[in-house]
């Protein structure tokens, strides 16, 4: 996901509404234990999930699971780990998080090469959410590429 389209004001700031200490563990940050269900939607814990990813005990095996951990990483407003898996040739210097989207759930719906044996991969997904008490979804296919040997996102096309 890329989230550079739609902000139609400067992000610049947002970050300076929240408290200091607040970076990486606001409301919705601290809510997410090791325990709880994993957000991408696979049936783990997020500790045995993406939050391996986060942390960065562990390296996402494919692309599809780069692509999960970065879902909940919007999820959980992990700016960080967003720019940390983000190829460098494309990656912006902030994402710009909106504090008002409220992911909802993630659907994969298709995904092409992206795996163990590959160096590059596609994955095309359903994120949806709620927005200032709204609904939609965002409907992308994303491309990944390995970079020194990890798993990072390209780049994303909307698909109609
Ligand atoms: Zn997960």
């Amino acid at each position: 996901m890329r989230m550079s389209r739609r902000p139609k004001r400067p992000t610049r700031g947002s970050s300076t509404r929240r408290t200091p200490s607040s970076t990486g563990t606001d409301a919705r940050a601290s809510a997410t234990r090791d325990d709880s269900p994993c957000l991408c939607g696979l049936p783990a814990s997020y500790g045995e999930c993406c939050g391996r990813f986060h942390s960065g005990t562990a390296a996402a095996p494919t692309a599809e699971r780069l692509m999960r951990s970065r879902y909940s990483a919007f999820a959980v407003n992990n700016e960080p780990y967003l720019l940390s898996s983000w190829h460098p040739a494309t990656r912006p210097s902030r994402v710009g998080l909106d504090p008002a989207m409220r992911w909802a759930g993630l659907e994969i719906l298709a995904s092409t090469e992206g795996s163990a044996f590959h160096t590059t991969g596609t994955v095309t997904f359903r994120a949806r959410y709620t927005r200032r008490g709204e609904e939609g979804a965002l409907h992308e296919r994303s491309r990944f590429e390995r970079y020194e040997g990890a798993w990072v996102y390209v780049e994303g096309s909307l698909v109609e």
